[in-house]
């Protein structure tokens, strides 16, 4: 497998010789099912707590029953088709295993004018099933998971993605705006955990669509492979310091799936939104992170430990400081989407105009701007179950 690729020259990806391909073994969420580095009661009751009996909801504001009961419900969706297939079959849909819960589609392929024809009707119809951005790339075999995580052995398995499907989609659901100004509490979750339903429901009908053209169509969400490296390969946008794709229609605030499929299409080309040098001369997120996860420095091939990708210089979190944060407050944090500059809604003129001069040698204006003009700081709850929608 080469570590380096030509795409790797409009990505700006800095791959060396010892990359090595991820285990989802190594996955931090995994990780606190055997490693017992992360592994704790506290751990367990973190995830215990996405189902309503066990929320441990408490007064603190964005952590009482109703924060905890609307978080748990926006999971629902995405934790019945997790567990479609569980009982009988082992697999973790969704999360370790892709998505299996199709029809027979048609036997032979829909005869396409050209990619672009077939590109533009997947665009289509992936809007329709409700996707906010779609982009596409080649199948790129750095980003696969060498193995998947078996829940019965805790141990991997192997990648059950077919190896010549030459094409990947990639779908991005976006995340409530005013949901991540309530981080930290369990009801900032609420924003990632209808990203993820969002995502299932167009995954699963986009892929039974291009099945049904005769095709073949595997759709995956946190199983089989990476997301960010596809979805930048795939035109969304750049990485930022906190690790978090930025683009340009949502900032931070995206959520990823991947269908893997051979359906002929014409790939996007990589994006440059002046993520990387707006990063260089801003350090919110590092500085807002509560366990210092985030790195100050600048990208370096450094990793903290077996959750960190090898062989790849990039800003690199560390996900067990992270992780025991999620569990210490008992919900998921995005601290680092709240505070990121980019974090705007750009349905709005000015935020548009924001964008364009921190994508230029303005872009300290854009971050004075931005400490002038824009409150980051958290907002309450309630502010959150008041407001008119
Ligand atoms: S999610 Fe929270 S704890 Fe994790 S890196 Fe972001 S700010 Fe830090
Ligand atoms: S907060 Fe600043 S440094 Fe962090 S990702 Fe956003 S722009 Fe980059």
């Amino acid at each position: 497998m080469p570590f380096k690729k030509p795409i790797d020259d409009l990505t700006g990806f800095d791959l060396s010789e010892d990359f090595q391909q991820f285990d989802q073994k190594n996955d931090i969420y995994c990780r606190s099912l055997w490693d017992t580095a992360v592994q704790s009661d506290k751990a367990k009751a973190f995830f215990n707590g996405y189902f309503m009996p066990e929320a441990r909801s408490r007064r603190t504001d964005g952590f009482n029953q109703r924060d905890y009961a609307l978080r748990n419900a926006t999971w629902h969706v995405t934790n019945v088709l997790r567990d479609i297939r569980r009982q009988d079959t082992g697999r973790k849909e969704g999360f370790f295993d892709y998505f299996s819960s199709h029809e027979a589609g048609w036997p032979e392929p829909y005869p396409f004018e050209s990619p672009d024809q077939a590109s533009a009707d997947v665009r289509k119809v992936a809007k329709l099933c409700g996707a906010d951005l779609v982009g596409f790339c080649a199948f790129d075999e750095r980003w696969m998971y060498s193995g998947i995580f078996n829940e019965q052995t805790l141990a991997s398995k192997a990648n059950e993605i077919p190896d010549d499907l030459a094409n990947v989609i990639v779908l991005g659901e976006s995340m409530d705006e005013d949901l991540t100004r309530t981080v930290p509490s369990a009801l900032s979750g609420s924003a990632t955990g209808m990203g993820y339903s969002f995502d299932a429901l167009t995954l699963l009908t986009l892929a039974q669509y291009i099945r049904n053209l005769g095709y073949r169509a595997y759709a995956t969400m946190n199983d089989s492979s990476l997301a960010i490296p596809l979805a930048v390969q795939a035109g969304f946008g750049e990485v930022g310091r906190h690790s978090l794709l930025i683009t340009p229609e949502f900032g931070p605030r995206l959520r990823l799936g991947r269908i893997f499929t051979d359906i002929p299409l014409t790939h996007d080309t990589p994006k440059k939104i002046g993520v990387p040098a707006f990063c260089q001369i801003c350090d919110r997120c590092a500085t807002g992170c509560p366990p210092a996860a985030i790195p100050f420095e600048p990208p370096s091939p450094k990793t903290h430990n077996r959750s960190n990708l090898i062989g790849v210089t990039k800003w690199t979190v560390d996900a067990e400081k992270c992780f025991k944060f999620w569990v210490n407050q008992n919900t998921d944090c995005s601290i680092c989407i709240r505070v990121c500059p980019f974090n705007r809604d750009y349905s709005r003129w000015y935020n548009r105009i924001w964008r364009n001069i921190a994508n230029s040698p303005l872009r300290r204006l854009a971050l004075w701007l931005d400490d002038k003009l824009t409150n980051r700081r958290r907002h309450k709850s309630s502010w959150w179950w008041r407001k008119k929608q």
